[in-house]
């Protein structure tokens, strides 16, 4: 499986999956084997199985590749026609991911969340739909803003 970076999501949690770190060592395909399976596309299903299985088996991934976090009742969406991802607690715009685009690259160039939101993930959910949304159309991803670039490396 090629290096991407996934973003997986029910309506409580987020689970971030980034190919660079997995080693398939394989404890998350054991632990919740309903849930992860490299045979199946998408190979992550929320679906699958209680979140607190799930919360417990991305805490055992021993690289990092797997990461998880609660929804808060925010939810993400990806806006291709404005070019930008944003972050909603019912209809009230509190964060946003904006990026520019060329014919090989999505730059990122700003990412933000309302303070009194912030330390949930928030930015982190925004920044993963833009990237994942990217390498699905074969594009690198240039993180100009340093936020962006912090959760990518
Ligand atoms: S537990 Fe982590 S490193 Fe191992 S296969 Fe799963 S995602 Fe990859």
């Amino acid at each position: 499986m090629s290096s991407m970076h996934r973003l997986y999501e029910n309506e409580d949690v987020s689970v971030f999956w980034d190919g660079e770190r997995c080693r398939h060592a394989r404890e998350c395909v054991t632990g919740s084997p309903a849930v992860f399976d490299f045979q199946r596309k998408p190979w992550i299903d929320l679906s699958r199985a209680p979140n607190a299985e799930i919360w417990s088996t991305v805490s055992k991934c021993p690289t990092g590749a797997l990461s998880i976090l609660y929804n808060n009742g925010i939810t993400i969406r990806l806006q291709e026609d404005s070019l930008r991802s944003i972050a909603l607690d019912g209809d009230r715009i509190i964060g946003e991911c904006d990026y520019q685009e060329t014919d090989r690259e999505v730059q990122i160039v700003h990412t933000e969340v309302l303070p009194e939101y912030g330390g949930k993930g928030i930015a982190k959910r925004l920044v993963y739909k833009v990237v994942e949304a990217a390498e699905k159309r074969h594009k690198t991803v240039v993180p100009y803003c340093s936020y962006a670039a912090k959760v990518l490396n």
